[in-house]
């Protein structure tokens, strides 16, 4: 097996079991590996330090898969680390309610660019990483002894693929298509998603905890859902009692699947509007017509990509904060959230408290938010916390 070699006192990280190997920690690479092949990692006095795959095209030259001497990457080393996470999701997502849920999530589960998804019995896998794409036949196998039941559909079609030099792909893997939509149940509400089309892997599962949290302060209320995708906040809301609930997003298809959602579960769609637009341009529009709701709900895209749109975004963020905040009632509740791994807790604590003064609101948080627990947080991984949300009550 070839040997990566690295920079004095560059293994620290490594030692902290964070999983990225840069291309400027590595001094050497003995051998020719291929991309996404095993390589074994060594300090710069030869100790070995773990075992990790190659990958050339990459800023992140190399992913660990494994910490310690004695843990060679074969496919039983996979199929302990996707028996221990699925363990794992079977102890925290309660099956009478739900049954959509991350499976697998890339390095917070130890398995570095692999993201699989299960919506009910479809499992959406992402091969991210040049390790995981070149594991990924190992993966399917593993995925079709576990599952022999299961539809596989591949969603490796995002922008991480280009870094690691994949090209993208997607379809149906081994198995036959997945129907147009699968109906999945989340918190014992309906929804249908579209794995083939649908942002990510078809459904912002990692909101399905705050959708719950934000069901119980609905009750009577005007709710305003900002990017409100195919309506998971949307139909919590209205499950939960809301008087009214507003829709607003870009996407045609997300708000044609929002308003199926709102009928599948049973509602009346007299209760729900629908706005197709741009969120910065209707927000100002209600504050140009004194429009003013008791809920609202600001879950924007990345706004950040990268470390060097954070300044871009930061302004984006406290924009639609600031706006948001003018148009909710005193006593009125904000539920805002930025899922930009590059945007940090604190930074975004205080864009929403810039916006507050500026906005001329007192505010109070009720609750700190994040990814639902099928999406881990690896406490050595910082980049695995990637959702932040505040619960605001505005006076
Ligand atoms: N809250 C959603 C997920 C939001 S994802 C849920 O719970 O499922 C972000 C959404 O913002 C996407 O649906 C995208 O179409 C939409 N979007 C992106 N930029 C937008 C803009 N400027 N105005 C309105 N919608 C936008």
């Amino acid at each position: 097996m070839p040997d990566l070699v690295l920079h004095r006192g560059r293994e620290n990280s490594v030692l902290r079991r964070h999983p990225w190997i840069f291309s400027g920690a590595v001094q050497r690479l003995n051998g020719n590996p291929a991309s996404g092949e095993s390589v074994r990692v060594l300090d710069s006095h030869g100790h070995v330090l773990g075992y990790a795959a190659w990958s050339p095209a990459s800023q992140i030259r190399a992913r660990m898969w494994s910490f310690g001497a004695d843990i060679p990457i074969d496919r039983a080393f996979l199929q302990r680390r996707i028996d221990a996470a699925q363990e794992w999701r079977a102890s925290i997502v309660d099956a009478a309610q739900t049954n959509a849920y991350r499976l697998i999530s890339s390095e917070a589960d130890g398995l570095p660019g692999l993201i699989v998804d299960q919506y009910d019995s479809v499992l959406v896998c992402q091969f991210l990483s040049a390790g995981a794409e070149y594991q990924r036949e190992h993966i399917l196998d593993i995925l079709q002894e576990r599952f022999p039941s299961a539809l596989l559909y591949e969603r490796s079609d995002t922008d991480a693929r280009e870094k690691e030099g994949l090209p993208p792909r997607s379809g149906a893997c081994r198995t036959v298509d997945p129907t147009e939509t699968i109906m999945i149940v989340e918190n014992g509400l309906r929804f249908h998603v579209d794995v083939r089309n649908g942002h990510k892997t078809g459904f912002y599962l990692d909101q399905r905890d705050n959708r719950a949290l934000f069901r119980r302060y609905c009750r009577d209320a005007d709710v305003l859902n900002c990017f409100s995708y195919t309506g998971g906040f949307a139909v919590a809301a209205l499950s939960g009692g809301a008087r009214q609930v507003t829709d607003v997003d870009v996407s045609t298809e997300a708000l044609r699947l929002a308003e199926e959602n709102v009928r599948g579960n049973g509602f009346d769609t007299s209760r729900y509007a629908q706005i197709e637009g741009d969120v910065f341009h209707f927000l100002r529009s209600c504050r140009d017509s004194r429009k003013q709701f008791d809920v609202i709900v600001l879950d924007p895209p990345k706004f950040a990509a990268s470390a060097s749109q954070l300044e871009r975004a930061a302004r984006g963020y406290k924009d639609i904060n600031l706006l948001a905040l003018k148009l909710l009632k005193p006593g009125g509740l904000l539920f805002t959230f930025s899922c930009s791994g590059h945007m940090t807790e604190p930074l975004f604590r205080k864009i929403v408290s810039d916006a507050a003064v500026d906005a001329e609101r007192e505010v109070h948080v009720l609750s700190l938010m994040t990814q639902a627990a099928d999406h881990p947080v690896a406490l050595h991984i910082p980049e695995s916390w990637y959702l932040k949300g505040l619960l605001c009550r505005v006076d």
